[in-house]
């Protein structure tokens, strides 16, 4: 960036222009030109004024019908009272006044015929809706002459985000007065000139000029899109030269033993109770090969819920051990490392007791490392990692700490990527000598586009088929309000644990008199119930009756006659560790066949027996988290239900995403719904952290096609171009881009 735009704004516009300014965050030019128009006011169409809502802040298109001024007998003092209107509703402007004369230049701006746009907040007076004193601005009418006018009357009006005390107009004119005077040399290009060619685009002057005085609608299309363009080239040559980077460290090569007896992998897959798919057949052998090089490997996998994602990445786990490294994998909740350990030891079984009298001789050790562990435990743990003992390490975020060491980590398997960052993956990569390999995992299918945007520095790997013999799972939406129905679930349940099969009860709070979903925040190291993921309530019913809380709906299924003698569990994430395990063995072995809990069993936990889900509150939850948890159901030979109990008023986005969920399986269809329901950043957000900002006018699902252009134009450049010391100004936006953390992370790869 040049001088020009790196100017503060004080100095540009002057102090009292630009202290407003400073308050929504704009302190330089730049700042204030990447300030882009919400949206353009089309000159000639008005604002449909029927829409307006009383207190709210509005800003309107519209044309003056009157204006006059009177003397207001009984206060004193003076009224212009104008009225506005958009061809079939008015809406009065009313400005007051000691003196008649103040209101006069007023008057003679708001002639009538002319039109412009007013903002205010409306109120409503004797039945009329007003606007008392709005701020406004009349089209043409501050030109300079006749002709400047008419341009000016033609043009598209941009329509900024705006505060109160800063209405549209006034950064309109803000913008000018910086916009206006800059030159190409001002304005450096991040898009090298050659892409721009090939792709027809703007230069980067000629597109600010078009999003911020444009000629016509296709001239701020046009605008737009090339800043569009903008954000996702720099953002994928961004990524394309960390994949270049990675593919550039060095990495220990692990390849597969070689056929025969004496390896782990072999005694696992000996032991497999089914056969692999053949999709995971065909990741198996890519990952195998990708670890066979001394290159890191930088793999995605993703797949539907239940399509048997961790078999792989234990199968790739089991190779580096048998090729004397370490792998490391990290889960997003204790009962999910726990489980996963579990599930190791299990399949391994003697030989997870590797240099244990009566272990196998070639086994090896499997710690599991979480933050509630006792001091004990965790010293033990600690040291099995770093002495190599343990040739696998299971945990939570605990593994990131500092003090975790390992003596040669191979792999790194990241699981269920939702909530882990950029930064906790690459803390963990750190802790290797050399680059060790990564593999991450999805928890649900995510859009394409989000791949190459959130994960864009990964190759992807896709499951897409489940497992043979699933019998599937139907899903209904139960209404809250209907007493039949709710019958019909607790039937349903008793029917199944007749059979020996065991139900989930999924609720949104732990306590009845939480009133922040989920109960307290839980501890930063664990995620095990995240209230932010419950999604606000949409046009909520007032008579609605609060959340349901695990402890309260246990209480009400251990009192209720239909399931008498069934032993109720719970599991939440305040309960200790031991009892979070003991809630789950019990469930697990159909002792207490009822599972009343959080969203705990949301990712991963794994009992095949069972078969029923009620999820209360189903339309709190969002669409990938409710696919997720239903996924915990019909993982056996029995066909799974999954009851959505929802409280949701037709025709609301809640009862879109509940609606939604029942009625399709798959994920991937899902995943696109939902991008469409939710906003950007709530996608984006945690796994793109930081990085969010710099997308402003991208839109993952709408610009599809433009994100995979401008990968591929990265891709090429950074392969030509390695360190961009020939784009400069595209080194340099990449460099603005990055926060503190990713800096450190290139100083350490
Ligand atoms: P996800 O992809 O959701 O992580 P999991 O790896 O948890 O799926 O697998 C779901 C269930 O399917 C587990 O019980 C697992 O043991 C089982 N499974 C995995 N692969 C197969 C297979 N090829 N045949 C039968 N069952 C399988
Ligand atoms: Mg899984």
């Amino acid at each position: 960036m040049t001088g020009r735009l790196t100017e503060p704004l004080a100095t540009t516009l002057g102090k009292r222009a630009a202290g407003p300014l400073a308050k929504m965050g704009l302190e330089t030019v730049d700042d204030l030109l990447r300030h882009y128009p919400r949206r353009y006011g089309e000159p000639g169409r008005l604002t449909d004024m029927d829409r307006l809502q009383l207190g709210e802040h509005v800003t309107v298109m519209a044309r003056v019908a009157s204006a006059t001024v009177r003397q207001m007998r009984s206060r004193g003092g003076a009224l212009l009272q104008a009225t506005v209107t958009d061809g079939r509703h008015e809406l009065s402007l009313t400005f007051f006044a000691k003196r008649a004369g103040a209101l006069r230049p007023h008057e003679d701006k708001l002639r009538p015929g002319r039109s412009g746009l007013f903002t205010g907040v409306v109120s409503e007076y004797r039945g009329t809706r007003q606007l008392t004193h709005p701020d406004y601005i009349l089209v043409g009418v501050d030109a300079d002459d006749d002709e400047e006018a008419m341009v000016e009357a033609s043009r598209p009006i941009p329509l900024y985000p705006a505060t109160a005390s800063v209405p549209t107009w006034r950064i309109q004119r803000a913008v000018r007065t910086v916009l206006d005077p800059l030159t190409e040399d001002d304005v450096v290009d991040p898009v090298p000139d050659e892409v721009r060619a090939r792709l027809g685009l703007l230069s980067r002057l000629d597109a600010l000029r078009a999003v911020h005085v444009p000629d016509s609608a296709q001239h701020w299309q046009r605008g737009r899109r090339r800043l569009r363009f903008e954000e996702a080239f720099v953002l994928q040559t961004a990524l394309a030269q960390r994949r270049d980077r990675a593919a550039a460290a060095e990495a220990t090569a692990r390849p597969p033993r070689a056929a025969g007896p004496g390896g782990v992998l072999g005694d696992f897959d000996a032991a497999l109770p089914f056969t692999l798919t053949e999709g995971q057949r065909e990741v198996g052998e890519q990952i195998a090969g990708e670890l066979s090089r001394s290159r890191p490997m930088q793999r995605l996998l993703q797949g539907e819920v239940g399509s048997g994602k961790t078999v792989v990445a234990l199968r790739a786990m089991l190779q580096v051990v048998d090729a004397g490294g370490q792998a490391a994998l990290l889960a997003p909740t204790e009962v999910l490392a726990a489980q996963h350990a579990r599930t190791l030891r299990g399949m391994l079984g003697p030989l997870a007791e590797g240099g244990l009298l009566g272990g196998a001789a070639h086994g090896t050790r499997v710690a599991l490392l979480t933050g509630s562990l006792g001091a004990a435990a965790r010293k033990e743990a600690l040291l099995q990692a770093a002495s190599g003992e343990a040739g696998i390490v299971v945990g939570t975020h605990a593994l990131l700490g500092d003090q975790v060491q390992f003596a040669d980590l191979g792999l790194v398997v990241v699981d269920e990527q939702h909530r882990f960052g950029v930064e906790q993956r690459d803390a963990l990569r750190a802790k290797g000598r050399v680059a060790p390999h990564l593999l991450v995992m999805t928890a649900t299918p995510i859009p394409r586009t989000v791949a190459m945007t959130v994960f864009g520095d990964l190759e992807t790997s896709t499951l897409t088929e489940l497992p043979a013999g699933r019998a599937g799972i139907t899903s209904h939406v139960v209404p809250a309000a209907n007493p039949r129905w709710n019958e019909r679930v607790w039937e349903k349940v008793r029917e199944e644990v007749d059979a020996g099969r065991r139900a989930y009860v999924v609720c949104p709070r732990i306590h009845p008199d939480d009133d922040v979903p989920g109960g307290k925040q839980p501890s930063s190291a664990e995620f095990d119930v995240v209230p932010e993921f419950l999604v606000p309530p949409d046009g909520e019913d007032p008579d609605r009756a609060p959340l349901r809380a695990v402890l309260e709906v246990a209480e009400m299924l251990r009192s209720m006659p239909r399931l008498d003698g069934v032993e109720i569990g719970v599991l939440h994430g305040q309960l200790p560790p031991a009892e979070k395990d003991a809630a789950m063995a019990r469930f697990a072995s159909g002792e207490a066949p009822v599972l009343v809990s959080t969203t705990v069993v949301e990712v991963g936990v794994d009992v095949p027996e069972a078969t029923v889900m009620v999820v209360f509150d189903a339309d709190r939850f969002g669409i990938s988290q409710l696919h997720q948890l239903r996924g915990r159901i019909g993982r056996g030979g029995d066909p799974g239900l999954c009851l959505l109990v929802s409280s949701a008023q037709p025709g609301t986005p809640a009862a879109t995403r509940v609606e939604a969920l029942a009625a399709t399986a798959d994920g991937f269809e899902l995943a696109n719904l939902d991008l469409e329901l939710r906003s950007e950043g709530d996608v984006l957000g945690a796994a793109q952290s930081g990085r969010s900002s710099s997308l402003r006018l991208l839109r993952v699902v709408k610009d599809a096609e433009l994100i995979a252009e401008a990968r591929a134009e990265a891709t090429e450049v950074v392969a030509a171009d390695p360190g961009l010391s020939g784009h400069p100004a595209l080194a340099a936006e990449i460099a603005a881009q990055l926060d503190a953390e990713q800096e450190e992370y290139l100083e350490r790869a």
